[in-house]
C-alpha cells in the first residue's frame, strides 16, 4: 500500500543513492572517454576496472529506486549503457578505442551485479518477508546515519585503500602482473567482508535498539498504540500501513544442519541456473564473436573474477532460500527445537514453543 507517508520515506532512503549514482555516473563517462587516458602500470588491469565500474553502476542504479525493483529494467539499461559507453569511446578526437573484449567484460560486470541484486532480494512467504523487511527497515535507517557510515569506513574502507596503495606504489607494485592482481582481490574480497560483519553488527543492534518502538517500516513512526485483531494484523497510527504483531519478533539462530538439509533443493535450482548462464554465454561469445579475435590474458583473468562472483551469489541465494523455508515453517515446526507446532495457539499472531519458549509469528489470510 502506498500511501504518501511511505512514497515521503522510500524518497528519503533513495536519495542519497541518487546523488552517489549521478556523480559516480559523470565520473565513470569522464574516466572512459579522457581523450588519451593512459593508465598507469598497476597491479589491477583495465579490464577488471570494466568490470567493477559496471557492477557497481548496475548496483547503484538499483538502488536509486527510479526503476522497478524487479532489477530486469536495471539490467536492461545497465547493458545499453554498457554498450553505448564502449562505441562511443571510436568517437575520433577522443583517441580511445572501442573493444570488443572492453565491452564483454562490462556486460559480464552487469550480470553479476544483477545475480547479487537476485540473491539478496526479498524472498519466501509473509513470515519470512516481515523478517526481512525488519532487516532492510534498519539498515536504511543505518544508512542515514552519519555514524554508521564513519564506522563503515575507518572499519572496511580505510584498511583496504591503505593496503591498496601500498600494492600499487610498494616496492613490488607497478607491474601489472596477475599476482598483483591476485593480491588486489584479496584486498577489495577482505573489505566486502569487513563491512559485510560492520553492517550486520550494526544492523542487529539497531534492530534490538527499536524493538521496544514497534517501528512502522512504512514511515518510521511508533506502532506501540496500533491495536491488532486475532490474526495480528493491525494499522500504523502514524500513516495508516498496514502492519502485523509478529514483523518485530526477533528470530533465533538456525541450526546449521537443518539449512544444510534444506539448501538439498535449493542448490539444485541454483545448478540449474549457472549451467543455463554458462551454456547462454558461451552461446553469446561463439555467436557474436569475430574468429580472428584473440582474448587477452588479461580479459581471461576478469572473466574468471566475475564468474566466481557470479557463484558466489548463486551460493548466497541457495543458502538464503533455505533460510526462508525454515522461517516460513515456523508456526508449524518450531526454529528452535523442531517441535511439532501445528496446533499451537496463536494469540494476535505470535505464539510460544511449548517446549522451548521460542516466540513463533504466525501469519494468517485476510490482511485487508
Ligand atoms: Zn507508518
Ligand atoms: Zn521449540
Amino acid at each position: 500500500m502506498v500511501t504518501p507517508e511511505n512514497a515521503q520515506w522510500a524518497r528519503r532512503v533513495a536519495k542519497p543513492w541518487r546523488v552517489v549514482f549521478v556523480i559516480y555516473t559523470v565520473a565513470l563517462v569522464t574516466g572512459t572517454h579522457w581523450p588519451k587516458l593512459n593508465l598507469p602500470d598497476a597491479p589491477v588491469t583495465d579490464k577488471q576496472i570494466h568490470l567493477f565500474a559496471f557492477g557497481g553502476l548496475t548496483v547503484l542504479l538499483w538502488s536509486t529506486r527510479w526503476l522497478p525493483a524487479g532489477g530486469w529494467l536495471v539490467g536492461l539499461a545497465a547493458a545499453v549503457f554498457g554498450v553505448l559507453d564502449e562505441i562511443t569511446q571510436a568517437i575520433p578526437g577522443l583517441h580511445r578505442h572501442a573493444s570488443i573484449e572492453d565491452l564483454l567484460i562490462n556486460e559480464l560486470g552487469v550480470v553479476t551485479a544483477l545475480a547479487w541484486i537476485w540473491a539478496l532480494r526479498p524472498i519466501g512467504g509473509p513470515p519470512n518477508r516481515l523478517r526481512l523487511a525488519y532487516r532492510s527497515f534498519a539498515l536504511s535507517e543505518l544508512a542515514l546515519r552519519p555514524s554508521a557510515w564513519v564506522s563503515l569506513v575507518l572499519g572496511a574502507g580505510l584498511p583496504a585503500i591503505v593496503v591498496g596503495a601500498w600494492l600499487l606504489l610498494g616496492p613490488d607494485g607497478g607491474e601489472p602482473s596477475s599476482g598483483g592482481s591476485l593480491w588486489l582481490a584479496g584486498v577489495v574480497l577482505g573489505a566486502v567482508g569487513a563491512a559485510f560483519l560492520i553492517v550486520t553488527g550494526l544492523r542487529r543492534r539497531r534492530e534490538a535498539a527499536r524493538r521496544d518502538d514497534r517501528p512502522c517500516f512504512a514511515c518510521g513512526g511508533s506502532c506501540r498504540g496500533a491495536s491488532f485483531d486475532q490474526g495480528g494484523w493491525g494499522r500504523c497510527p502514524t500513516c495508516g500501513a498496514v502492519v502485523h504483531r509478529g514483523q518485530w519478533t526477533a528470530a533465533p539462530r538456525l541450526r546449521p544442519l537443518w539449512l544444510v538439509q534444506a539448501m538439498g533443493l535449493a542448490a539444485r535450482e541454483a545448478l540449474i541456473r549457472l549451467v543455463i548462464m554458462l551454456v547462454a554465454f558461451w552461446v553469446g561469445v561463439v555467436v557474436i564473436l569475430p574468429d580472428d579475435l584473440t582474448i587477452t590474458p588479461n580479459t581471461v583473468f576478469a572473466a574468471a573474477l566475475g564468474g566466481i562472483a557470479l557463484a558466489g551469489a548463486l551460493a548466497v541465494g541457495a543458502y538464503r532460500s533455505a533460510e526462508a523455508q525454515l522461517h516460513d515453517e515456523q508456526a508449524v515446526r518450531c526454529r528452535r527445537c523442531r517441535n511439532d507446532l501445528h496446533v499451537a495457539p496463536a494469540e494476535q499472531g505470535i505464539g510460544r514453543c511449548d517446549e522451548c519458549e521460542c516466540p513463533f509469528v504466525r501469519v494468517s489470510d485476510g490482511s485487508d
